[in-house]
């Protein structure tokens, strides 16, 4: 109840006001500011954001240990299911510990984007979508986040994205829609969706593998420290302490250690010790369990962490809860194919080819909640399915109307404007030169001519955090004077310095698999 009311948005934004980040409505900055107080004095203090700070300089090492495990791996989301899946070689013991009473944390709950530029069925050349490489997706990735993440490992991440599709449809039996979209950022049609539309799709084929090797997963229980005699270059991992309900366990661990526990949207004064301009009032597309104590942990033996300012606002999410289900997915897979942002006025305010840190901005100045996306009946099995769109309907997430006249009706905005700015935006794509926006057209773009016609509205939410523990490219954590810590990996949201300041959707499941299945395949060798 506490985190809902933390997260409640605060309603219309009626004026903005410059910040160094970007422009926030004054309403908001000012409710911001009483909470923002707080954290300020208790976060910045200690500089801590979770249980333990207290004693954990006083914390002493266990003398017996209650349990001894090869590979622990803690989350059990893409990265830690991954992990798994290669650390299990023969008699090897591979624990996932999960500290949720269900497996999957943000991963099961995602909108099922995978970009890779190529994939075994050859879905972009099938659907005659143009050209692609890896180097393309690299170079979209390093400039969709401003050059901050690093180019060994965006490189990684790329030329290694299909092979992560592929081992989860070989061995998973994961299964693919026949479709494939150009998303926000992107130079090409990459953006792979599973057949189930949702996360849960890809979760399931990488716990198949998993548990098939013999990973176990156990639930309702949370990492509580990491021990490690000091932070000498050559002193490794030692073990875990770990508490399911009320008992506390202390474990040895053999090989290593693996942390995949995800991203902290959800820990607002984690958010507010880095970044006070993602104020308390935004609301969150996480899952609550979406918090940064393992980043604490991890730091406390040594661990560095970097670029934790970097917090991304996805900018379709639901406008009064920030839920992103599968409605709130349309408008991220619409760009490629024509799909139309307008504000309340009925007008174009950005270029929907935009990463959603530009998208989001421009939603924000525009001053009014909600914005929307605009398409019509020929765009929707490019992006999804009809069952979907009518049970969204049903649920009074999208709105369907004959006419676009209708549809302004609907939605409460100035008709005449509203036929304008789509009139418009259809002869920009005719003429191939968008000058009020510099959206860039293909010719895979279907314009808004026949309808009937549809929109949904939306707003910025809380989504991502670029920042975490630093890693090499072997999925190694690397301590605070650039060497890396003996039996320790991570991989995926807690992990930074891949998307740098921005991440382009659908680049986190790629980037979760394939640093997964490195520090699985490293953390057989560590022991
Ligand atoms: C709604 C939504 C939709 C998204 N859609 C897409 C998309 O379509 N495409 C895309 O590329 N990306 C998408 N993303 C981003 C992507 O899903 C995440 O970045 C990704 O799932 C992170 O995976 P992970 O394995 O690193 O962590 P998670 O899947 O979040 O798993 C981490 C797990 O660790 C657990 N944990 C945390 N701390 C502890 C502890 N102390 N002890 C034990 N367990 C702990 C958590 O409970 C959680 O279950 C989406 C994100 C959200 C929230």
């Amino acid at each position: 109840m506490k985190e809902k009311e933390e997260n409640k948005q605060s309603g219309e934004a009626i004026e903005s006001i410059s910040h160094p980040n970007f422009e926030i409505s004054r309403r908001a900055v000012l409710q911001g500011a009483a909470a923002l107080g707080v954290a300020t004095i208790s976060g910045m203090a200690l500089n801590l954001a979770n249980p333990a700070e207290a004693e954990a300089a006083n914390r002493v090492m266990p003398k017996k240990w209650d349990e001894t495990i090869d590979v622990v791996i803690v989350g059990s989301g893409f990265a830690g299911l991954s992990a798994a899946a290669e650390a299990c070689v023969k008699g090897s013991k591979v624990v996932i510990l999960e500290k949720r009473p269900t497996y999957g944390g943000n991963s099961i709950i995602n909108g099922g984007e995978f970009n890779a530029w190529d994939d075994e069925l050859h879905l972009r050349k099938q659907l005659n979508l143009g050209e692609d490489s890896p180097d393309q997706h690299k170079n979209d990735t390093l400039k969709g986040g401003d050059n901050y993440g690093f180019p060994e490992l965006v490189e990684i991440l790329t030329s290694k994205a299909p092979e992560a599709l592929n081992w989860m449809i070989d061995n998973g039996g994961l299964k693919l829609r026949e479709i494939l979209n150009r998303t926000g950022g992107h130079s090409a049609y990459r953006t792979h969706t599973c057949v189930e539309g949702v996360g849960r799709g890809y979760t399931e084929a990488i716990k198949k593998i998993a548990e098939g090797k013999g990973a176990e997963i156990r639930l309702n229980t949370a990492l509580t420290w990491i021990w490690r005699k000091d932070s000498d270059a050559q002193t490794p991992i030692e073990g875990i302490e770990i508490q399911t309900g009320n008992k506390t366990k202390n474990i040895k661990v053999r090989k290593a250690l693996i942390l995949t526990s995800g991203g902290f949207s959800r820990d607002i004064k984690m958010r507010q010790s880095f970044n006070p301009s993602i104020v308390p009032e935004f609301n969150c597309t996480n899952q609550p369990g979406a918090t940064g104590e393992v980043i604490r942990y991890a730091q406390a033996v040594g661990a560095d962490a970097l670029q934790m300012a970097f917090i991304q606002l996805y900018p379709y999410a639901e406008p009064e809860t920030g839920i992103l289900d599968t409605p709130a997915v349309y408008p991220f897979r619409g760009p490629g194919y024509g799909i139309v942002y307008v504000n309340k006025m009925g007008k174009r305010f950005v270029n929907e080819m935009e990463r959603r840190d530009v998208v989001s901005m421009a939603q924000i100045k525009t001053g009014a909640k909600p914005t929307y996306s605009i398409f019509n009946e020929e765009m929707i099995p490019k992006m999804g399915t009809k069952e979907e769109v009518e049970k969204g309907i049903q649920k009074g997430r999208f709105i369907r109307a004959e006419t676009l006249a209708d549809l302004a009706a609907q939605l409460q905005i100035p008709a005449d404007v509203f036929q304008e700015t789509i009139s418009n935006h259809n002869k920009y794509l005719a003429e191939g030169k968008d000058p009020e926006f510099g959206r860039q057209f293909t010719k895979a773009m279907i314009p808004l001519t026949n309808g009937p016609f549809y929109a949904i509205a939306q707003w910025p939410a809380v989504h991502h955090t670029m920042g975490g523990l630093r890693i090499d490219k072997d999925a190694q954590v690397i301590d605070i004077w650039g060497n890396p810590i003996q039996k320790l990996f991570a991989a995926g949201e807690v992990t930074g310095g891949i998307h740098g300041a921005n991440r382009l959707g659908g680049n986190a499941i790629p980037d979760c698999i394939v640093f997964g299945r490195i520090a699985g395949v490293n953390a057989n060798k560590a022991g």
